[in-house]
């Protein structure tokens, strides 16, 4: 049985925190959603436009003739209006009190033409996207079936095994194992590198084939119910590791272990990257990880809270991350270790549990 974390119940509790937070902080009447992933976590709408009125108790959603049946089936608890541009409908809707819009999400130009005819209207900052970093009981759910069937997949595709395939093909039967798996199939595209390559972060597959002595990194997962799965293990093909291959693993995991030790809530971010940096830095590697530590996971691949070492944040429960630290060495190779990760409350619980042990595979 799939998650519903767009159940009628959960979308409606998710808008009254909205017009909560509207209320205690904002001073405004109502919010005007347009984001898509926005909009599918308050509402459940899943289509490629729409504009949502947040206004007290009542929430309207504007969407175009394609999308009028879906919204009315997706989205219960929420009056469908057939709208023209969407965004437009939903300002003129909310008359002439204080309302807020999306920033993120609209262009300057259009904000500039908003903000002159409507001096009443205000940006909401990331307020959405703040409430979406603390998880609820149904989404965590699909994300730890999200993490299970990128687990299988992996463990079926390394099972077929994969030296002298090419890093395209392997990255193809990797996407369709997904894709035949419960769920929406893979949720980015997933990253398979080797040897050389593997010292790309976000490598983008190719036709080298996977040769023994070779680090192979893999970094991929599925969506369920509309939320991502994020994992990366390194492997190394065909032979037994190389003494630098074990160190510069050894190191890596080292980094991710404190990292996962000290995302408790509470927490500040910058805290958590610098376990992990602080040790990849000791080893000799500070240049060679130039990526933050992780980031906020869910309907987004990548969405808040911001997990770097730049970042003013705090950790809380309830919230699902990525640890992802990594070391690349130009020309030889490199080994990332990624899990999605759970904050609660005495520490963090990885949603996979595939081993991160630097091991052969054939
Ligand atoms: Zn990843
Ligand atoms: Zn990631």
């Amino acid at each position: 049985v799939l998650p519903e974390p767009f159940a009628a119940d959960l979308t409606a509790r998710r808008r009254a925190r909205v017009s909560e937070v509207l209320e205690e902080h904002h001073g405004a009447a109502a919010l005007i959603v347009s984001d898509l992933l926005n909009l599918r976590y308050l509402t459940g709408f899943h289509g490629s436009n729409g504009a949502l009125v947040i206004d007290g108790a009542s929430a309207v959603l504007f969407t175009d003739s394609r999308y009028v049946q879906q919204a009315g089936e997706q989205a219960p608890g929420v009056t469908v209006e057939l709208g023209r541009d969407v965004l437009n409908d939903a300002v003129r809707s909310t008359a002439d009190r204080p309302t807020l819009v999306e920033g993120e999400h609209i262009s300057a130009g259009r904000w500039l033409d908003l903000s002159r005819d409507h001096p009443r209207l205000a940006l909401s900052g990331h307020l959405v996207e703040d409430l979406r970093t603390i998880k609820d009981e149904a989404e965590t759910a699909a994300l730890t079936a999200a993490c299970e069937v990128s687990q299988s997949a992996l463990e079926e595709i390394l099972a077929e095994g994969v030296v002298g395939r090419t890093e395209r093909a392997v990255a193809r039967r990797l996407e369709w194992l997904l894709a035949e798996a419960p769920g929406e199939g893979p949720g980015f595209e997933s990253i398979v590198a080797a040897g050389p390559n593997s010292a790309i972060p976000h490598h983008r597959p190719t036709d080298r084939p996977i040769e023994a002595g070779d680090l192979l990194k893999i970094d991929f997962g599925a969506s369920v119910a509309g939320y991502h799965a994020d994992i990366t293990r390194t492997y190394v093909a065909g032979l037994e590791p190389a003494p630098w291959q074990r160190d510069l693993h050894a190191v890596v995991l080292a980094a991710q272990a404190a990292a996962m030790e000290r995302a408790v809530p509470g927490a500040a971010i910058a805290d958590v990257d610098a376990a992990a940096r602080d040790l990849i830095t000791q080893a000799g590697h500070a240049e060679r990880f130039g990526h933050g530590l992780g980031h906020g996971v869910g309907l987004a691949i990548h969405e808040r809270p911001l997990m770097g070492s730049g970042s003013d944040g705090t950790l809380a429960a309830g919230m699902a991350i990525t640890i992802e630290p990594g070391v690349y060495v130009p020309g030889l190779g490199g080994i990332r270790i990624e899990d999605t990760v759970l904050v609660e409350d005495g520490g963090c619980r990885p949603l996979v549990t595939l081993s991160r042990d630097l091991s052969t595979v054939r």
